[in-house]
């Protein structure tokens, strides 16, 4: 099994610590600073052996260059956006695998948010670290791509096994749930979502990882049935102020 830990940074990121105990690896995903992921490698006595970016922006690959150095770890990022992640030691793309130990990680190309934004998706493990492309009853804001790539990358995202835990990079839940009730007033599991959404959030708790069955049910985004719609509510949602 991983051990997955959640660091929260800056105002709303969540950087991923994993722990593969059989090999006593441990990767980051997407670390946005070094100090929160060097805080908890020091709590669980863990050592750092990888760094892996999905996307190039400063929020997720800010603490590489610390981290590399302090540790001496490659750094594993998407080879379409490698002009703009120096520390970048291994490009990878479509299809490459990427390993924790001997658990194996898939690469999805899912580009829209950024140009070559990449998924890491260890399907043995049930497990999908998506970066800023799916989140809990959102995607990510369209940057450098278009909402047709968006709608193929979360029909593939969908498409996953049910129970597949999907690590986004934000906590976004309840900024994007608010947006979700107005774009399906009749669902039902959006609501019964929202209050539990709700709670957390005033008990300060996180409200991810998320699962691909949760999305189904209520993310109007990976729910859209076409392009335009996906489209029309990504530009809704980004001009809602709820
Ligand atoms: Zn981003």
């Amino acid at each position: 099994m991983l051990d997955i830990v959640r660091i929260p940074a800056l105002s709303d990121n969540y950087i991923w610590l994993v722990h593969d105990p059989a090999s006593g690896g441990t990767m980051v995903v997407d670390p946005a600073e070094a100090a929160g992921v060097e805080r908890v490698l020091a709590e669980r006595g863990w050592r750092l052996t990888a760094i892996w970016n999905t996307h190039w922006h400063p929020d997720h690959t800010g603490g590489n260059a610390e981290l590399k150095a302090t540790w001496k770890v490659p750094v594993i990022a998407p080879a379409a956006e490698a002009a703009k992640i120096p520390t970048a030691d291994r490009l990878v793309g479509e299809g490459d695998v990427v390993r924790l130990g001997d658990h194996a990680a898939t690469v999805m190309e899912v580009p829209a948010h950024t140009a070559g934004h990449i998924a890491y998706h260890f399907a043995e493990d049930g497990v999908v670290f998506v970066g800023d492309t799916l989140f809990a009853m959102g995607c990510g804001r369209l940057f450098e791509g278009t909402a047709a790539q968006m709608f193929a990358n979360l029909q593939r995202l969908g498409a996953l096994p049910p129970e597949t835990r999907v690590y986004c990079a934000h906590e976004y839940t309840q900024s994007n749930g608010r947006y979700a009730l107005v774009a399906e007033p009749a669902n039902q599991a959006i609501r019964a979502r929202m209050a539990d959404v709700d709670r957390a959030r005033a008990a300060g708790e996180a409200t991810v990882p998320t699962t691909i069955a949760a999305e189904r049910a209520t993310n109007p985004f990976l729910r859209a049935e076409s392009v335009e719609i996906l489209a029309e509510r990504r530009a809704a949602k980004d001009a809602f102020r709820g």
